[in-house]
């Protein structure tokens, strides 16, 4: 479809899912004066709560997606399960990015791996499961010990099981309701690593900073900016296959790559989101673009210029356990006071009413003059939360 960038303020930009990201993103939107319309089934979503018109509809709904195409100058999604279907509809009245096609290749773990191998990109060695003849393949034994990951709908280690034997892995697939799987090496991890990228229209990248992430429970729990005593060839790296990721799928907008550097040192790509990360959320505090500044510039055809890291900074993701500390049964407020008497503290609430276990409800920044400032203020903040160390 045609049309004209840049997008001039105060058009409409539509943002499909009204979680956390899709709040940052308005927030950034509108500080360029843009206003926001946000598509999301949930009446009480963290965007729509901020966004200037909430269509309160599921994702596939026609009606709503007509009304979103007519509101909006151009479309972005926050989520990368949104229906790859509902994407295409709106291509066809509006500008959508990232497209379709690329969303599509990031929902589906087989395809993001089909695309990191046809791209030169190294991960790690798996074997699709579709079929009980698939599960009986020998070539499985190299693959294991394991984990059986869904090839969709998976998110925040949701949808994986570990296994050790070929024994387990027929439970593991059943756990899965026997859903169309992959089953992954089981990797010796020295570090994991992620890199935000934002392509334009025009085909030029940048990206911010390389991000060191640690998880807890298939969580991410931490992100340090600058990675300790991380190898400048080994960042310049994941930055490089980044790009070439995005690249090779025609990409406009932001996206994530997340890296595994392995015992001996090599780089291995283990997923992509087609969208803002919860890794690259420092960027707000922490850089002078923010990955929601880049995402707006990539959907309304403004220039990307390269975000400069002006502070390192420790991320430190706040999950609704915070809520219900020393295994209460009612939600406490956690100590924010404590927190925010600290040095260089940004504290994000994505104003969810209610707290739940392992549900994202915000995070905190800490930027500092030196990396080892910035984590021995993280660690305080931490203690003051209940968090553990790092
Ligand atoms: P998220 O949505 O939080 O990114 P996810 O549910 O998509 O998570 P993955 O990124 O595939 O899940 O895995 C979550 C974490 O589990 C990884 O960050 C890593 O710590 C660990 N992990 C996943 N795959 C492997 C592997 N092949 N070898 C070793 N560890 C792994
Ligand atoms: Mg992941």
């Amino acid at each position: 479809m045609t049309a004209s960038f840049p997008i001039a303020a105060p058009a409409v930009l539509g943002v499909m899912g009204g979680g956390q990201l899709g709040r940052m993103f308005a927030h950034a939107a509108q500080t360029l004066g843009y206003r926001v319309a946000v598509l999301d089934p949930d009446a009480g979503s963290p965007a729509g709560a901020v966004a200037e018109h909430h269509l309160v509809a599921p994702y596939l709904d026609e009606g709503a997606l007509a009304d979103l195409g007519a509101r909006c100058a151009a479309v972005t999604t926050e989520f990368e399960n949104v229906p790859a279907q509902a994407l295409r509809a709106l291509a066809g009245t509006r500008p959508v990015a990232p497209g379709a096609d690329a969303v599509q290749i990031c929902q589906d773990r087989a395809a993001e791996k089909r695309h990191f191998q046809a791209s030169g990109v190294p991960c790690a060695p798996f074997a699709t499961i579709e079929s009980a003849a698939d599960l009986a393949s020998p070539a499985l034994d190299a693959l294991l010990p394991g984990i059986v990951k869904t090839a969709r709908l998976g998110y925040d280690g949701k949808g994986q099981v570990t296994v050790a034997s070929r024994a387990a892995l027929a439970d593991a697939w059943r756990q899965l309701q026997q859903a169309p799987c992959v089953l992954e090496q089981r990797l010796p991890l020295a570090r994991e690593l992620s890199v935000i990228v934002a392509r334009g229209r025009d085909g030029s990248i940048v990206n911010l900073p390389v991000q060191q992430n640690l998880h807890r429970e298939g969580i991410l729990a931490v992100t340090q900016v600058p990675p300790p005593d991380i190898d400048a060839a080994l960042a310049g790296r994941a930055v490089q296959a980044a790009g070439q990721l995005a690249a090779s799928m025609s990409y406009v907008g932001v996206l994530c790559v997340e890296f595994f550097v392995l015992a001996d040192g090599r780089l291995v790509a283990n997923e992509m989101a087609p969208r803002p990360h919860n890794s690259g959320h420092y960027s707000i505090d922490a850089c002078d673009l923010s990955q929601f500044d880049l995402q707006v510039r990539t959907l309304a055809g403004l220039p990307l210029v390269a975000p400069r890291l002006h502070s390192p900074a420790v991320m430190l993701n706040l999950l609704g356990d915070l809520w219900f500390r020393a295994g209460g049964a009612v939600a406490v407020e956690p100590d924010w006071p404590a927190v925010l008497a600290l040095p260089g503290t940004h504290l994000h609430l994505y104003g969810k009413s209610e707290a739940r276990p392992g549900r994202k409800m915000g995070h905190l920044t800490i930027t500092a003059a030196s990396a080892a400032e910035a984590r021995r203020v993280a660690l305080r903040a931490a203690a003051a939360l209940g968090l553990p160390a790092f």
